[in-house]
């Protein structure tokens, strides 16, 4: 696995969080092609998530962590460094959820709630904080939090769900702000079909029917974000919203 100058990403290493599968298996392929070495990462799937890292065309590594225990988060930065000795992209890509109709107020347990904030915000926070210092030696230390029009518009698979994408969202300009040189921005899709969404064929024909884009994003719309905000070494505290204009209609 030679890695070829001439590609821009060349000698910077990334860490995408939740690449065993979906948004975050395309942000490691992409990264990857682009010449990163990239550390996929699961808290389960880990036969994916190891034949994800081997496919991948530069040096990489998959560590398993499941980043809602604050230690695990901790050794996949200190897993990181050890191996590769330096940090340039964070990718916070894992998230959890499950689907609870926003009125039914009881099946929101508080369990479903805790762990909604545990894996989403509480992780990510840790994940993020842990990386800090090590983004901010790169030359373009970048964290690309994926977020979610949940998080912008009171719509998601659950009211919790919507609430910690909303604090994703605003941890997004806060960090930006007070975390320079390091730049901090937020993809927020609408529908993308992945296996997380496999079953909600209700969800994906109603989005056909009325965004007028008139599909659900794939993985790799999503990717794409990720990778132009990355290149764009101008660009910080941006939400990036992909939802094919689900967001204009609702
Ligand atoms: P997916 O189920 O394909 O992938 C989720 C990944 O996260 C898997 O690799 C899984 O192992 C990992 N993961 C889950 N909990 C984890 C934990 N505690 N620690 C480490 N890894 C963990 O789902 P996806 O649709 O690709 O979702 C990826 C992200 O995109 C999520 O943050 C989700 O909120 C967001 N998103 C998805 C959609 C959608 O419609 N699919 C829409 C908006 C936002």
């Amino acid at each position: 696995m030679l890695s070829d100058l001439t590609k821009e990403l060349n000698g910077r290493v990334a860490i995408v969080t939740g690449s065993s599968s979906g948004i975050g298996e395309q942000i490691a392929r992409r990264l990857s092609a682009l010449g990163a070495s990239v550390i996929v990462n699961s808290s389960s799937s880990v036969a994916n998530g190891r034949k994800v890292a081997e496919s991948l065309e530069t040096q990489s590594l998959y560590i398993q962590a499941d980043i809602s225990d604050k230690q695990a988060a901790a050794n996949l930065i200190d897993t990181t460094i050890n191996h590769f000795g330096r940090l340039d992209i964070l990718v916070n890509n894992a998230g959890w959820t499950t689907l609870i109709p926003h009125h039914d107020l009881d099946a929101l347990t508080d369990e479903i709630f805790e762990k909604t904030f545990d894996v989403n915000v509480f992780g990510t926070w840790w994940l993020t904080k842990a990386a800090m210092p090590f983004l901010k030696s790169s030359a373009d230390g970048n964290v690309v939090n994926i977020t979610s029009v949940a998080g912008l518009r009171p719509v998601g698979s659950s009211v919790a769900y919507a609430m910690t994408k909303a604090a994703l969202n605003h941890m997004t300009l806060l960090l930006a702000k007070s975390c320079s040189p390091v730049r901090v921005n937020a993809v927020a899709p609408g529908l993308v079909k992945t296996p997380w969404t496999q079953d909600w064929q209700n969800q994906h024909d109603n989005v056909a029917s009325v965004v007028p884009l008139h599909r659900s994003a794939t993985p790799d719309d999503c990717a794409e974000a990720v990778i132009g905000l990355i290149r764009n070494k101008y660009a910080t505290g941006q939400i990036l919203v992909i939802d094919g204009g689900l967001s204009l209609v609702m």
